[in-house]
């Protein structure tokens, strides 16, 4: 048999018939991938708790065709804290989300996996703004998959005196080659800072004032290059004007 062993990020999890779950899962190794774990919601199933969305498993797979089949799951981190907090949890969700649009099946996603599950832990306990990590995780997970902003100087002249932010552009311009409204120099050292330091010193840093600004452009630049409008920013939107965040 072709069993396989991998571990892996439940980013989304689709109820069917037969008691079985349909679940999108992003492992290291294999990219994004399909699992049918057939018969797991009836009675205690054991391998259920590995299948709870955005828990982090060891996954004992079957390959068939396109689809991998569950044989056994088992949690390595649940981030259980993130369903006790409605705004949270909609972070977590758009997060895994995302990395899941922008990895394919066959892609290896290491670096990706390694920034969901640092985001997912420092979101669960609080270890930094949640509107910050999210202009964070965005940039550097577009990096990751090939979109980097060109963050060094102006694009079109080279003037390291940029100021500006294109989406379309996709980097800095400076006054003179752009008609934008100038970023605050914080903006423009937070947007240098997430796309270029280690992701160690990213997520220890508070960027919590300058993330608010840089947030629209951020999702903006997502937008124009992967035409990608995720279900889940748009509830995640919605429950933050609700709760007034
Ligand atoms: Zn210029």
């Amino acid at each position: 048999m072709n069993d396989v062993k991998t571990t892996g990020v439940v980013l989304k999890v689709t109820k069917c018939k037969n008691s079985s779950l349909a679940l999108s899962v992003l492992s290291p190794e294999l990219g994004k991938i399909s699992v049918w774990a057939r018969g797991v919601r009836v009675g205690k199933n054991t391998q259920r708790s590995g299948c709870v969305l955005l828990t982090y498993s060891e996954f004992v797979l079957r390959k068939r065709g396109d689809m991998y089949t569950l044989i056994a799951a088992c949690p390595i981190r649940t981030f259980y804290h993130l369903r006790e907090d409605v705004v949270k949890l909609s972070y977590g969700v758009y997060f895994g989300e995302l990395a899941g649009l922008l990895y394919g099946e066959g892609v290896e996603a290491k670096a990706p996996v390694r920034l969901l599950l640092n985001s997912l832990h420092y979101l669960e306990n609080d270890l930094k703004d949640p509107l910050d990590l999210k202009v964070m995780y965005e940039l550097r997970l577009m990096s990751a998959a090939g979109f980097t902003p060109f963050v060094d100087a102006c694009m079109e002249c080279g003037n390291e005196e940029a100021f500006a932010f294109s989406p379309a552009e996709g980097g800095l311009l400076c006054r003179s080659c752009s008609p934008l409204l100038p970023l605050p120099k914080s903006a423009v050292s937070l947007l240098r800072g997430y796309v270029k330091c280690t992701l160690k010193a990213c997520l220890s840093h508070n960027g919590k004032e300058a993330a608010k600004i840089l947030e629209p452009y951020v999702e903006q630049f997502i937008r124009y290059h992967t035409d990608l409008t995720p279900k889940t920013l748009t509830y995640l939107h919605r429950i933050r004007n609700t709760v007034n965040l």
